[in-house]
């Protein structure tokens, strides 16, 4: 077969409808979008989709709408093609007569420049219009870089005109943020110059996806809720250690003034006219990692199946969906999708070491259905993850150039003998036709209500939430806190934030805390290093291993190829 035209090829030469057509043909009233451009609109939620968690509940049943999750086994550094699944299921959903909406996070400008060059799906799945949504798209990431850094000049104003809360600068845990992967400005000293240019000390800078304005944007439930949360973030202490709050500092509501339009999920499309919610896009490393909760409930009361994905592995997206992110919104997935492929699964053998930005090693590309067996143990974890929050798992073969059916074959009996669904996914290079077989095991799975099972519950302990996480989902044995952590433990519990989830920074490269170790590793402890508090948002998270905020571009970035052409059209994103 001949080769796919590149995904900006493929996108340049779609026709995406005009953004008013697809809201119509979505039952979305005309009133409510601001278009921005003739394909991209912002939807204004409307009062009775955006309130309060219990009523989305409510609402979810009454309309009897499917919430469906793309997650997958545990990647490699290339990703494993789950928001390409999720764009061609909600194609295959539409292409077999289901009404089916996308909500999906929107992509970091660092990223598109750095290594990754794009994040709209790929080939026949993908969203339109593409260079739009790894580009500016409606500015809300810059509206979150505005908020984010008005707090941060709040905090240099208040030291400068005197400190009247007495807030120790040494504690300042509020950084500065930029969409920009800039290793230079990690670090930085801020205040230079003489008397009236502020209190020097030093600080740094984070990427925008890695602010907890942006978790709070996605996790926010109404406007109202996007306010108060705001106003919690804690930025550091008093010199007697007691918290202290943006709303201390007064300068919540001009942040929320300037999330107003970033609060309205963007409307675009994918390439077959299936409506797609792009709002919000946290970090997946510190963060939830999940789009927007108003972008779920938008889509909610527009379509019967709402396709949702949730980054990097079950152990990590998934696990923060079902503990974080549905604790926030009411909805609790139906079905979750595995996304699988041959390159992981081989991979998982411990066989082959995959590195990114470079091509797969020669002999991984080899029919070798052995291999395959051999990496089984990795994606037997997650599909036993899914179960134990009560999810139905839907095993997605994503379909890749190189594999051999006889490899599709063992994925088949490998997910088969847990009793899972399964099916093979070839929607980037055929488009919906090609996850017809998908959308019908998902309605299937959706059929069979799951019981929410949450891992721990909220009144435990923080340490006992964490060793819930670490036992129960990434089956390790137990905690390894050091002295440090402990104390920030009880530190949190006396404050009052022991009622709050907690999420686990750690690598999403394997289901332990060590990138290197493949499968499904046991007889293993989590080491915990730190722990921070995103009070605005609403949770606790632990470090565990070296994490990075603000990531650097490499030796040949994307951005040396990125450019535009004579008539204006976008070239070298992929
Ligand atoms: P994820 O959302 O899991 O990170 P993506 O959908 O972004 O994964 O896909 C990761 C990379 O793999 C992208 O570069 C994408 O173009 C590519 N890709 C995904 N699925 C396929 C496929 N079936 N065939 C070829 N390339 C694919
Ligand atoms: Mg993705």
């Amino acid at each position: 077969t001949a080769p796919l035209p590149s995904d900006l090829a493929i996108a340049q030469a779609a026709r995406p409808r005009p953004v008013t057509e697809i809201a119509a043909a979505a039952g979305i009233a005309a009133d409510r979008l601001e278009p921005y451009g003739r394909f991209v609109a912002k939807v204004d939620p409307r009062p009775d989709e955006v309130s309060t968690p219990e009523e989305a509940t409510e609402r979810k049943h009454a309309r009897g709408v499917r919430y469906v999750v793309v997650t997958a086994l545990t990647p490699t550094p290339l990703g494993e093609g789950k928001t390409a699944t999720a764009v061609g299921l909600a194609q295959g959903m539409a292409a077999t007569g289901r009404s089916a909406a996308l909500t999906l996070r929107q992509p970091s400008m660092g990223p598109t420049f750095g290594i990754k060059g794009g994040a709209a799906g790929a080939g026949y799945a993908q969203l339109l219009p593409m260079d739009k949504l790894n580009l500016h798209l409606t500015g809300d990431f810059h509206a979150v870089t505005a908020a984010h850094n008005l707090l941060a000049a709040m905090i240099d104003n208040h030291l400068h005109h005197g400190n009247t809360l007495g807030l120790d600068v040494r504690s300042i845990t509020w950084r500065r943020v930029l969409d920009v992967n800039d290793r230079a400005l990690r670090t930085v000293v801020v205040g230079l110059g003489d008397h009236q240019d502020g209190v020097p000390r030093q600080t740094g800078f984070d990427i925008t996806a890695a602010s907890e304005v942006m978790v709070i944007l996605s996790l926010a439930t109404s406007f109202a809720d996007l306010r108060r949360r705001l106003g919690r973030i804690v930025v550091g202490s008093t010199y007697d250690g007691e918290p202290v709050s943006a709303e201390d500092l007064r300068s919540a509501g001009s942040m929320a003034v300037l999330l107003q339009d970033a609060f309205q999920p963007n409307l675009l499309q994918t390439l077959e006219a299936t409506p797609a919610l792009v709002h919000a896009g946290p970090f997946g490393n510190i963060a939830t990692g999940n789009s927007s909760v108003v972008a779920d409930y938008v889509a909610m009361a527009h379509a019967d199946y709402v396709i949702t994905e949730a980054g990097f592995g079950a152990d990590m997206g998934l696990e923060r969906l079902v503990n974080v992110k549905a604790r926030a919104s009411g909805l609790t997935p139906d079905a979750a999708v595995l996304v699988t492929t041959v390159r992981a699964l081989k991979t998982h053998s411990g066989r082959y070491t995959v590195r990114p930005g470079k091509a797969l090693p020669a002999e991984m590309l080899q029919e070798n259905p052995g291999d395959v067996e051999a990496g089984a143990a990795n994606l037997l974890h997650h599909l036993a993850i899914a179960r134990s929050f009560g999810i139905s798992p839907v095993v997605a073969i994503n379909a890749f150039p190189g594999d051999h059916p006889s490899e599709h074959e063992a994925i088949r009996r490998i997910a088969r003998a847990t009793g899972a669904e399964v099916a093979v996914c070839t929607a980037v290079s055929e488009g919906g036709a090609g996850a017809a077989e998908l959308a019908d095991a998902v309605a299937a799975a959706c059929e069979h209500p799951a019981g929410y099972t949450p891992t721990y519950g909220l009144t435990e302990s923080l340490e006992d939430k964490l060793t819930a996480v670490a036992t129960r989902v990434y089956g390790a044995d137990g905690l390894e806190i050091t002295p440090a952590a402990e104390h920030q433990l009880a530190r949190y519990e006396e404050l009052g934030y022991g009622g709050l989830p907690v999420v686990i920074a750690k690598t999403h490269l394997s289901t332990t805390a060590d990138p290197a170790r493949k499968g499904a590793p046991t007889g293993w402890s989590l080491p915990v290093r730190e722990l921070r508090a995103a009070v605005g948002a609403g949770y606790l998270y632990a470090i565990c291993g070296t994490m990075r905020t603000m990531p650097g571009l490499g030796t040949s970035p994307a951005a040396e190829r990125i450019g535009v052409d004579d008539d204006g059209r976008v070239t070298g994103l992929f």
